[in-house]
């Protein structure tokens, strides 16, 4: 039996980063998730651990207190979480949500909000977008937000799935400013996707907010929203009144990027932990690892693994080149989630009963990552965009 570490190709650049974030995540085991878990609990300490480390302001510029840097060491430090058997899904939207505001928002904005967020002193963790009603089809949401004089919008409607809603100052919020179909006049909206606007709402200063937590398999802290004629102020507004499509659309290659790292992090776990069970476990007067039957299954996942990981790193490579990605972010986002649904899934066979078993940490595990074959995006609609986009295929919705 070979005992040397399993290889992967994590980029030689980030290994001190790699290994800051795993000394980091020694000190919230698998018992910290499991007992948050059973209530459903958010890991403040771990969220607080790693806002005062900088790793959760990894993209913020360092003008505005953050670490300035690329996409690819955002991905490092989100993989590694999840490799060491954490949850960044308690706090990764700060990483990309943040971009929208720093892309589009104004001066004054990006003042305000970038070095609070950057510091801690502030938590944009809440990205209203899908609704009950409209789902997938993001441009059909009904929520919306009405311009009342200069200096106000009212905000009606609901949201689901608001994630960390409880746990955030700050929501990024998806609203209909303009009606499609209104009349000339008051601004006709031709297409969908305009007529859209982005807002920064402050939640700790607003009325007509209620938010609900939503129980759901795994710990994520997932909520409904209601807005109630909520009154936020006219200068919440990021980016271009009715473009807040584009703007939310901006930051999804990055968003699919960093979550494909999350997911490639957890198929490394999931890796790590079959492998050694497999070499301790034995039955038949034998480790269950010598049998084939046994090691194809990791095997094959490993191997699925080490693909999406390459993919990771071209979108990233383009990414970094300034090009917009939006079919290899897209294929990492369903090969990553593909290989560590697949690496969860032979973990908890290699486990036998023990995999069931709240202690190993592997059903748990198991349930985090089974999100990521339906959000963000759900491997469905990933498909759609190549057969449309990449393959020229009619449009099929
Ligand atoms: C735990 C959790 C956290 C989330 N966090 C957030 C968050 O923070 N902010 C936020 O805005 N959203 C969040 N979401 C929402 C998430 O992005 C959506 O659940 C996801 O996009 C799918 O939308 P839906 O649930 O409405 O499914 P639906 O749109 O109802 O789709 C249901 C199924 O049908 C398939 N389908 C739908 N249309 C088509 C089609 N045309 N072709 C083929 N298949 C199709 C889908 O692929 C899916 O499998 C979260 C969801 C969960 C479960």
């Amino acid at each position: 039996m070979n005992d040397a570490p399993i290889r992967h190709d994590s980029q030689a650049q980030y290994a001190p980063v790699r290994e800051e974030v795993a000394k980091l995540c020694a000190g919230f085991p698998g018992e910290y998730w499991r007992k948050l878990d059973e209530t459903r609990a958010y890991p403040t300490e771990f969220v607080r651990a790693l806002t005062e480390s900088g790793y959760l302001a990894a993209l913020i510029p360092e003008e505005y207190g953050g670490a300035g840097l690329p996409l690819s060491g955002a991905a490092a430090i989100l993989e590694e979480i999840q490799r060491q058997g954490c949850n960044g899904g308690a706090c990764h939207a700060q990483m990309y949500t943040m971009g929208t505001v720093l892309r589009h928002g104004s001066p004054a904005q990006k003042q305000e909000y970038l070095p609070k967020i950057a510091s801690g002193e502030l938590r944009l963790q809440a990205f209203g977008v899908t609704e009950p009603t409209s789902g997938t089809d993001t441009t059909s949401l009904r929520t919306t937000a009405r311009r009342i004089g200069n200096d106000r919008y009212v905000v009606n409607g609901q949201k689901i799935w608001t994630s960390r809603a409880e746990h955030s100052d700050l929501m990024l919020l998806l609203a209909r400013t303009t009606p499609p179909g209104e009349v000339a006049k008051k601004g006709e909206v031709a297409k969908k996707t305009e007529g859209l606007s982005t807002f920064i709402v402050d939640m700790r200063k607003v009325r007509g907010l209620t938010i609900r937590p939503i129980r759901t398999m795994m710990n994520h802290n997932s909520c409904e929203v209601f807005f109630d004629n909520m009154e936020i102020p006219a200068d919440s507004l990021v980016g271009e009144e009715g473009k807040g499509f584009r703007h939310i659309l901006s930051g999804m290659n990055a968003e699919r990027i960093l979550i494909a790292a999350e997911c490639v992090g957890d198929a490394k776990w999931f890796t790590e932990r079959s492998v050694a069970h497999a070499k301790e476990r034995a039955v038949f007067g034998r480790p269950i690892g010598q049998n084939q039957g046994v090691q194809f299954p990791v095997a094959r996942a490993y191997a699925n693994m080490r693909a999406a990981e390459l993919m990771v790193h071209e979108a990233l490579r383009l990414y970094e080149a300034g090009q917009n990605p939006g079919a290899e972010a897209n294929m990492a986002k369903l090969l990553a989630a593909d290989a560590s649904n697949e690496a969860a899934n032979a973990c908890i066979q290699t486990h036998g009963g023990f995999g069931f078993a709240e202690e190993y940490d592997v059903e748990r595990k198991f349930r985090e990552t089974r999100l990521y074959q339906v959000a963000p995006i759900s491997t469905n609609l990933i498909l759609s965009y190549l057969a449309e986009h990449v393959l020229g295929l009619p449009r099929s919705y």
